[in-house]
């Protein structure tokens, strides 16, 4: 897979304010927030994308959305909070490496845009 921006944040090529880190995932704020608590988690395997999941690959998403959920309630979002993974040109997603959008500390709104 081509190197991305986030595998560079992975070897520490560019800088990240990294929330949480272990050997299958790294979560760091988004550099862009849409609310005011943005983090993105990532799996250190070079995923690019939903679509591109496998079957071995089911241990590694759950832990991905367990990571997220346990920075939620570390971040203090007890009021609630929003899991977003982009898929694709249409789904609206820039980095071809997997992430998943945490996002709190405000009302979201629903449908998205
Ligand atoms: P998506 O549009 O779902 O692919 O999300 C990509 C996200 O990566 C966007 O929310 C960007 O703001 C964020 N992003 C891009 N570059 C960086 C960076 N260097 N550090 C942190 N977040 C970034």
């Amino acid at each position: 897979m081509a190197e991305t921006i986030f595998s560079k944040i992975i070897d520490r090529k560019i800088p990240a304010r990294i929330e949480y880190e272990d050997d299958r995932c790294l979560a760091f704020h988004d550099v862009a927030p849409q609310a005011p608590t943005h983090v993105l988690v990532i799996p250190k395997q070079p995923i690019p994308s939903l679509a591109d999941l496998e079957p071995a690959d089911e241990a590694l998403v759950g832990h991905l959305v367990l990571v997220a959920t346990q920075l939620a309630a570390k971040l203090g979002l007890g009021d609630g909070y929003r899991l977003v993974v982009n898929c694709g040109r249409d789904g609206g997603q820039s980095v071809d490496h997997l992430h998943v959008h945490l996002l709190g500390g405000r009302q979201l709104r629903w449908p998205p845009g």
